[in-house]
């Protein structure tokens, strides 16, 4: 079964990691690039990362980026050359960038430069950065307008977010391979990511949710936060400072029109109603991913949803 998922670097990146355990699954996964920044003259792209070191088992769980046991040699000798090291890069983490760049300079695309390491990494799903194009997450705070990485990482989330934009988004196209992974799937499913900064971006680029609404794949949503919270991030302070609700029927309500299902969590069963009220079928499930086993049940759900609704 072909299978796209929509996902930034840590819910989305776990579903992802679900999928590409299942046997007979064709996973194509659609990573936010809109969190990428230039650091130490390299392009940094948090949200492929992050999933490129999940699909190998590598990540840091306990920090949710970067590589487990990694070493910091080169952060402690760029601090001493007095360079910027808010935004830290462990060593082998550093070796992934100087490679994405690399291959940039030499003129691939970040398709091509992304499915080539995810390739020389064994990965066998099919990542996508949503665009090639120069694309960035700007946010609207109480403290002015910050990018993405200076909000998230620097200031550590603390300003209150307005809104969000994306520069570049008149000019910037989604990849041909994007357009096509959507329309020919049979499964489409928006992972449990920000809605905003992690899955709004794609949705934004242009044509893409004219590419969800003509797909004749089933498309579901799974929903991020639970019990009105944010299981890391924040995306239920961003619901809310942005005047939505902070719950599931908060996430449900941006996707209204574009997906059929919306999966909420078993914590969640009361939401149900205000779910279908939008005009979407409510699939209640565990979705807490804390292991693989958790990771491969909540995939094989999806799985089976789409096999019962074309049987
Ligand atoms: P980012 O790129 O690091 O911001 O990562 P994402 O946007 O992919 O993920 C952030 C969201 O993932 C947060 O809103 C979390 O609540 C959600 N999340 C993290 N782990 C889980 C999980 O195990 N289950 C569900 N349902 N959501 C999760």
């Amino acid at each position: 079964m072909k299978v796209t998922l929509l996902a930034g670097g840590t819910g989305g990146a776990k579903l992802a990691h679900g999928f590409a355990m299942l046997d007979g699954v064709g996973l194509t996964v659609i990573v936010n690039v809109g969190d990428d920044a230039e650091m130490h003259g390299l392009h940094v792209s948090p949200d492929i990362d992050a999933l490129l070191y999940t699909l190998i088992g590598l990540l840091d769980e306990e920090r949710g980026w970067g590589i487990r046991g990694d070493t910091h040699s080169a952060h402690t000798m760029f601090d001493r050359l007095g360079a910027p090291t808010w935004f830290t890069l462990g060593d082998a983490d550093l070796a992934t960038n100087v490679e994405r760049t690399r291959r940039l300079r030499a003129g691939e695309r970040l398709t091509d430069a992304t499915a080539g390491m995810a390739s020389a990494l064994g990965i066998s799903a099919r990542i996508l950065p949503a665009t090639d194009d120069r694309y960035r997450t700007r946010l609207q705070t109480d403290e002015g307008l910050l990018d993405f990485q200076e909000y998230f990482v620097h200031r550590r989330q603390q300003p209150e977010v307005r809104s969000v934009r994306f520069d570049g988004v008149e000019t910037a196209r989604p990849t041909p391979e994007v357009l096509d992974a959507i329309g020919e799937s049979d499964l489409v499913v928006i992972g449990p990511s920000n809605p905003f900064v992690s899955i709004g971006s794609t949705l934004e680029l242009a044509g893409v949710r004219e590419a969800m609404m003509a797909t004749n794949a089933v498309k579901v949503a799974v929903s991020p936060i639970i019990g009105g919270r944010a299981l890391k991030g924040p995306a239920d302070r961003m619901l809310a400072s942005m005047g939505h609700e902070p719950s599931a029927v908060g996430v449900a309500r941006l996707y209204s029109g574009l997906i059929g299902r919306f999966v909420l969590d078993e914590t969640d069963t009361s939401l149900a109603p205000a779910i279908e009220a939008l005009g979407m079928a409510a699939d209640i499930r565990p979705t807490v991913m804390g292991s693989d086993t958790d990771r491969m049940a909540l995939a094989a759900a999806l799985i089976e949803t789409r096999d019962m609704l074309t049987r």
